[in-house]
């Protein structure tokens, strides 16, 4: 009987030693600790030993049993190690996350800023919700001005000002002119006000929402000759040293007179070509701010005079690229294929 075990005994530790997944473990497990397992017939045999033997055995039995346990043990763990031990070669090149950059309307807005605080440009932000008075009164617009049509413009549904009016969404960084005569009280003033504005419109080249940088200069004796050297210097950091501007006579409801602003196009050098088609690109509105406008912000246009331009952020940023999307909203659209390019 002690042969047969210590055969057995042998025979299930080759086995275990030789076994090198935790499947084929659990099989040689039972094959020896199993209801009808191995070790489990030699104790059903103890009852026909004599009294003498019967301890001697049964000791035996649970020694070996104990050895095989921590045999099957031991060696699982080892597998078990094996299997989820990863080689680390600390010599190889890291993985680089993938790093993102600011949108490119944010870059753009950020260089603008730049350009006019340079020559003196305070930067500054209103009210994106305003009154109709700052966005149209005060801005010497009439009650019907076809700007405060609800297809031009986004009313929201609350009660009235009094005095100001319907709450609207900012339709443009005009609104912002007199809140600053307001805020600075006498001139001089000189502010670059970049916003969002919001309109209804929504298709190639419109988005509901949109950025616009707005300039507002007043102080005594300011002519066009300002206006224009103002924008020239712009033009020449902006777009580049080639790039020329020139003025064409216009009418905005808020300045007297008024201006259409025009670059030379970047790509033809101003010659023509399928972009610009006559080698201007249009850039925006400007002009010499409007008595009334001074009045409503309580600037005597009899010792003040000055001049404001509201360009689109977007726009200005492709016509320095030389860029035609072909659909304007791509960029809201979160694509990172197109916007990985700028
Ligand atoms: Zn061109």
């Amino acid at each position: 009987m002690e042969e047969t075990l210590l055969k057995l005994v042998d025979k299930s530790k080759k086995e275990i030693s030789a076994a090198s997944t935790i499947a084929t473990l659990n099989s040689i497990f039972l094959n020896i600790f199993g209801q009808s397992g191995t070790l489990m017939k030699i104790t059903k045999e103890l009852k026909h030993l004599s009294e003498e033997e019967k301890p001697k055995i049964g000791a035996l039995i649970n020694r070996y049993k104990k050895e095989l346990e921590n045999a099957i043990k031991k060696k699982k763990a080892r597998i078990i190690e094996q299997e989820t031990k990863v080689d680390i070669d600390v010599t190889i090149p890291g993985i680089r996350p993938p790093l993102g950059h600011l949108h490119l309307v944010t870059q753009a807005i950020l260089q603008i800023s730049r350009i006019f605080e340079k020559i003196g440009f305070t930067r500054v932000r209103y009210p994106e919700i305003d009154w109709e008075w700052y966005s149209f009164e005060s801005l010497n617009m009439t009650k019907d001005s076809p700007a405060r049509d609800d297809f031009e413009t986004f009313f929201i549904e609350a009660d009235p000002h009094p005095k100001f009016g319907k709450m609207v969404l900012s339709p443009h960084t005009s609104s912002g002119q007199v809140r600053e005569m307001e805020r600075v009280g006498s001139p001089p003033i000189r502010m670059i006000n970049i916003a969002k504005c919001y309109r209804p419109n929504w298709d190639i080249s419109h988005t509901p929402m949109f950025h616009q940088f707005e300039g507002l200069v007043i102080d005594k004796s300011i002519n066009i000759t300002h206006l224009k050297g103002t924008f020239d210097y712009f033009a020449r950091v902006f777009f580049g040293p080639k790039r020329k501007i020139r003025l064409r006579p216009f009418h905005f409801q808020f300045t007297e007179p008024s201006f259409e602003v025009d670059i030379t196009c970047g790509v033809c050098d101003g010659k023509g070509c399928k972009l610009c088609k006559e080698g201007w690109l249009e850039l925006g509105g400007s002009g010499m701010v409007h008595p009334n406008v001074l009045k409503a912000g309580k600037i005597d246009p009899n010792i003040y005079t000055g001049y404001a331009f509201g360009w689109g952020i977007e726009r200005t940023y492709m016509m320095k690229e030389g860029l035609k999307i072909e659909d304007l909203r791509l960029l809201y659209s979160n694509d990172t294929r197109f916007l990985d390019q700028f």
